[in-house]
């Protein structure tokens, strides 16, 4: 049996996509012992710094010796507690939504939401590079899905005119995790109530990120009350975990009695909860933090954009620098580890075969003399090996699903 097992992670090691936890044991800050050595972090999602706010840790704190460790339960039995609905409040009245509903992480809400709102008989579609959560989420609902070409509208618009199902659901990433890219919004909006279907954006790395003080990538594009369904995560910019889903009332109360993640989980501690809506106060008091972030971007673009053209001209803290092969990225990420700056290594399935890559990060915590030195480094480490770095549109977007 253990061979078996043995045998397939041989095989695995051999395409050059074999993984391994590292362990870090400080904070989650820009500096961090990553396997006993200190290096400068550029792969977390921490966009904004807030996983090791003091007013964080002392929200979370307080809220422990008030409320305790765990919730106990899940929601609908007794694991409903005040910080729930009380965050919950919060999230609605942030994105301008009439209700908000939590899930244990982002990939619960994708995997509980997606089957809830499309079964036997509906249609979903859903963008190729979408995230795995999104994925499973399709997989397990028991509708038709299409997988369409990234951001391709006509493509999109083509299934959409001849579908005759029941309910239609056009599922997309706001912000591509891995490619930093932008989903078309004002477009699948149109369409979607053109054809009357209904709308479900990934906000995960937008949350915190863009819009008003972090309202998200529909805010930003002044979308705010034409999509059903917006997701985020609560463990990415905003520091903490959890997920959420801001919707309509009646969504919500259809959430609450189909979407199965939610019903048969136990409801987050509340001391999690206390952290997001710190985290969310924080930012709306606080608009220099997101200001940071981006003017941290801009900096290291503008320095990137000198040795790779390719990169994207957007407020996008996600820069995709893509080699092909696995075992060259893996390389690479290990030379850039010996100069002290992590930026972890992306390989299939994450990513499409032939396009692993770098995917750095910024954040606002780190200083212009830190951008500097990961620019240096990555210049070096790249050029000395004087690697064909390929642009993202001119990789041929793989299957992923
Ligand atoms: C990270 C991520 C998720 C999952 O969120 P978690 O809270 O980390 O489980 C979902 N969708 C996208 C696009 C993500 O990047």
């Amino acid at each position: 049996m253990e061979r078996k097992f043995l045998e397939e992670l041989a095989f695995i090691k051999s395409k050059g996509q074999l993984r391994a936890l590292r362990l870090v044991e400080s904070e989650q800050s820009v500096e961090v012992i990553l396997n006993g050595k200190t290096v400068l972090l550029f792969c977390s999602n921490n966009y904004l710094g807030l996983a090791n706010h003091p007013e964080l840790k002392r929200a979370v704190i307080e809220a422990i010796e008030k409320y305790g460790t765990g919730s106990g339960a899940s929601r609908l039995v007794s694991g409903n507690m005040l910080l729930h609905e009380e965050l919950e409040n919060c999230i609605a009245r942030f994105k301008g939504t009439e209700s908000a509903l939590l899930f244990n992480s982002g990939y619960h809400a994708n995997l509980g939401v997606i089957p809830a709102i499309a079964g036997k008989g509906d249609l979903i579609l859903s963008d190729e590079l979408n995230h795995a959560s999104i994925i499973d989420g399709t997989r397990l609902s028991r509708a038709e899905v299409v997988v369409y070409p990234h951001l391709d509208i006509d493509f999109l618009e083509h299934q959409l005119k001849r579908s005759k199902h029941k309910r239609k659901l056009i599922v997309t990433d706001g912000v591509f995790s891995m490619d930093g890219d932008i989903a078309p919004l004002k477009e699948l909006v149109e369409l979607k109530e053109k054809y009357n279907a209904i709308l479900m954006v990934d906000e995960a790395h937008a949350t915190g990120v863009l819009g008003r003080n972090g309202r998200g990538i529909v805010e930003e594009l002044g979308l705010t009350g034409r999509v059903e369904i917006m997701m985020g995560t609560l463990g990415k910019a905003l520091g903490s975990f959890g997920a959420y889903v801001a919707t309509t009332n009646t969504i919500r109360q259809y959430l609450i009695n189909t979407a199965r993640s939610f019903i048969f989980s136990t409801a987050l501690p509340p001391s999690v909860c206390a952290s997001a809506i710190k985290a969310i106060e924080i930012i709306q008091k606080s608009p220099e933090l997101i200001e940071k972030l981006h003017s941290n971007v801009r900096y290291f673009k503008r320095g990137f954009r000198e040795f790779y053209p390719h990169v994207l001209d957007n407020k996008i803290p996600i820069i995709p620098l893509i080699i092909g092969g696995s075992v060259e990225t893996m390389n690479i990420c290990e030379e850039l580890l010996k100069r002290s700056i992590f930026v972890q290594g992306i390989r299939p399935p994450s990513v499409p075969e032939g396009t692993s890559r770098l995917r750095i990060t910024i954040t606002a915590s780190h200083t212009e003399e830190q951008l500097h030195t990961a620019l240096n480094a990555i210049m070096k480490v790249t050029s000395a090996s004087r690697r064909n770095l390929l642009p993202l549109k001119k990789i041929k977007s793989g299957k992923l699903q």
